[in-house]
């Protein structure tokens, strides 16, 4: 989708006291971290302006590394460089992706060692989704929904389309639909995004009675970066967007260039396809 993981600001070796560890004493005594940090960006806007404003400050990134790791006690290096890499990327808009390097030069280990280590790579993921609702007020419930999207710290709402109007699908007998798609950015893996949109279909009173029934809300993964995914309660991409004129009109809106990873074509395409087969 994107090719802004090419540029890279880098911080190697910062050293932090802080008080995570299994061991009694590691959290009372407290012992020396290093960190290394690579931050993913396009730094080009800066590079022609040479303005700050226009890039991620590396002073306050380590500020706010040292604050993270001074104000938090893990036990695990895995459970504080997880915590501390979704931070940065909530916290600095402008960063897609972090590489981390949690450091333990003094971990309790009887042995001669250097330093024992955990290194994470965490970006900002494309997804896109589709919504429909044919129960009750239909506006609404998308509305809401989208407004939970935009109030949870590990999604953000990059496009919306507009919302159309269409006919049922699938046979049932039923109110007219009302379709919308979004693009999102989001720190979710595909298996939390899912169980995420499903709380939101939830707390819109969404009962699974009749499949392809009415409902209040139903929230479709379509989209997962170019990823194709196969397990027992999640397919990517959407196992039926191509033959779904209310899935790819709303996305083609939005997001008509989106290659589908299969069949290894726009989502423009599909929908002109799709139009000359009815
Ligand atoms: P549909 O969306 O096809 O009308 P439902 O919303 O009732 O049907 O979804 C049924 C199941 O589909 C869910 O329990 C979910 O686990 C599964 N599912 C598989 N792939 C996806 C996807 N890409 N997005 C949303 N749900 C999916
Ligand atoms: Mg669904």
């Amino acid at each position: 989708m994107r090719n802004t993981m090419t540029d890279e600001i880098k911080i190697e070796g910062l050293v932090i006291f802080a008080h995570h560890g299994v061991y009694p004493e590691e959290t009372k005594l407290g012992q020396t971290f290093v960190v290394n940090a690579t931050l993913f960006m396009d730094t080009r806007a800066a590079g022609r302006t040479d303005d700050l404003g226009q890039s991620v400050n590396y002073g306050t990134v380590c500020s706010e590394i040292y604050t993270f790791l001074t104000e938090h006690t893990y036990q695990l290096l895995e459970a504080a460089v997880e915590e501390l890499a979704a931070y940065l990327l909530r916290r600095f808009p402008l960063i897609c992706g972090v590489t981390l390097e949690l450091k333990k030069p003094g971990a309790p280990i009887r042995y001669p060692f250097d330093s024992v280590s955990v290194k994470i790579h965490r970006a900002w993921k494309r997804a896109a989704i589709s919504y429909g609702s044919n129960m009750g007020d239909k506006m609404k419930y998308i509305e809401d929904a989208l407004s939970s999207i935009e109030d949870d710290e590990n999604v953000r709402i990059v496009a919306k389309s507009e919302l159309i109007e269409t006919e049922p699908y699938g046979g049932v007998e039923q109110d007219a639909f009302l379709n919308g798609a979004a693009v999102l950015e989001t720190l979710y893996d595909p298996e939390d995004l899912l169980h995420f949109l499903q709380s939101l279909e939830q707390k819109a009173g969404r009962e699974r009675l009749v499949h392809w029934g009415p409902r209040t809300l139903d929230l479709d993964i379509v989209f997962y970066e170019d990823e194709v995914i196969r397990s027992d309660d999640l397919i990517v991409p959407h196992i039926d967007m191509h033959n779904r004129t209310f899935v790819l009109e709303p996305l083609t809106q939005i997001a008509p260039g989106w290659i589908h990873p299969i069949y290894q074509k726009s989502v423009a395409a599909l929908l002109e396809e799709l139009e000359g087969r009815q």
